[in-house]
């Protein structure tokens, strides 16, 4: 057995937790610089109780102000300007970073960026479009307080970037980027509409099951990985239709760290190859389209991957399946009802796409996601694939 396991250095979970912040942050510096992810938190006073909490503790503040969208270079290159004309590089400067996977991913991407100053873009240190700048200074210290239970991102060493006008969604990554501090507090999710609840969950589940079968998973990952698929499978039909239901908030919190351990140690697969394209060229948002497209990836490799999927059976269901093989036909189909019981659309048509866009979805489909797949597709067969699913 061999495996490596890359983690936030601290992780704080629990419910009602994020009082604790102040506290926290004052073991990591002096002066934070703010960025959250929605309008709400800032309306319900969230924003000012957790400024409160950091002022108590000795802290200065510096709100950088929201973002609503999933992170766009420009985003990325506004932000880490002000900061690094504000910071320039003292010590006991923090980044904090609250909401969903967009905005913790502008917080990751701004902490790494106020440091490694050799370009005034992000775009040069992304993966595959870049200059391949790498990440070679250590970025500020983050504290990631996800606000939405399902990126995992508050786990992870990449941050996703996109462009409209490059046509991409790439990733700023290194080892270095996980935050110090994952403060995951299960109640700051109570207030998700039901679709965003519903959208992160199938994301949660995507990236704990693709990290599960990929080739590249380990000892370690599978096991995170099982243990994330055992309560959130069970918790999110409850967390949809009781949004204020705390077990199943604490579940489906815990399996979104989960899952972001997972893929930041063993990757993904086919879903979020696809999932990257379909963000990028038909503005289909993230959770949304994994949860579109999970079905669809589970039954093109489930030949290959049947043990591992045969193994989640007792998930769903407590009867016992005479074979392997009509075990796993049974997940994949179970994963299938989920979706539906949580209206995930079954077409790509539904979700805006038109026909004649397959074709461009196929090359903004590879990546370090399809890299993880666990049998390789061609761009013929990934073409008649989607092609299948519109
Ligand atoms: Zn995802």
């Amino acid at each position: 057995m061999k495996y490596e396991l890359l983690m936030p250095r601290q992780v704080v979970f629990g419910w009602g937790r994020r009082s604790e912040v102040g506290t926290r942050a004052a073991g990591l510096g002096n002066r934070v610089f703010v960025v959250s992810g929605s309008r709400s938190l800032r309306a319900s006073g969230i924003l000012d109780t957790l400024f409160q909490s950091l002022r108590s503790a000795g802290l200065s503040v510096v709100d950088l102000g929201t973002i609503s969208r999933e992170p766009e270079v420009e985003d990325v290159d506004t932000m880490v300007h002000q900061l690094r004309s504000l910071c320039g590089g003292v010590a006991g400067d923090i980044v904090l970073a609250i909401g969903g996977g967009a905005a913790l991913d502008l917080g990751k991407a701004m902490a790494a960026m106020a440091t490694n100053t050799r370009s005034d873009t992000v775009l040069d240190s992304l993966e595959g479009v870049g200059k391949g700048y790498q990440i070679t200074e250590r970025p500020l210290p983050l504290i990631a307080m996800p606000t939405t239970s399902g990126t995992g991102s508050e786990a992870t060493k990449n941050a996703v970037i996109s462009s409209r006008a490059g046509k991409f969604k790439k990733s700023l990554r290194s080892d270095q980027m996980v935050p110090q501090l994952a403060l995951i507090d299960p109640e700051l999710t109570v207030t998700c509409p039901r679709n965003t609840t519903a959208w992160s969950g199938m994301d949660a589940i995507t990236q704990l099951i693709e990290s599960l079968i990929t080739p590249k998973s380990t000892e370690i990952t599978r096991a995170l990985s099982k243990e994330g698929l055992r309560v959130a499978i069970p918790a999110l039909r409850r967390a949809c239709d009781e949004p204020e239901n705390r077990p199943a908030r604490e579940a489906m919190s815990h399996a979104a760290f989960l899952s972001g351990v997972t893929l930041a140690n063993a990757g993904l697969g086919m879903a979020h190859g696809v999932a990257a394209a379909l963000g990028v060229n038909c503005n289909v948002a993230h959770g949304l389209a994994c949860a579109v497209l999970l079905p669809t990836a589970l039954r093109v490799n489930r030949q290959v991957s049947e043990a591992a999927l045969a193994d989640l059976a007792p998930l769903f269901d407590t009867r016992q399946w005479a074979t392997t093989s009509a075990a796993a036909d049974f997940v994949v189909e179970s994963i299938a009802q989920l979706g539906h019981d949580l209206g995930v659309p079954e077409r790509l048509r539904e979700l805006g796409v038109r026909k004649e866009q397959i074709a461009e979805l196929v090359p903004t489909s590879r990546g370090n996601s399809m890299n993880g797949n666990p049998r390789p597709l061609s761009d013929s067969e990934l073409q008649d694939i989607l092609e299948a699913l519109w």
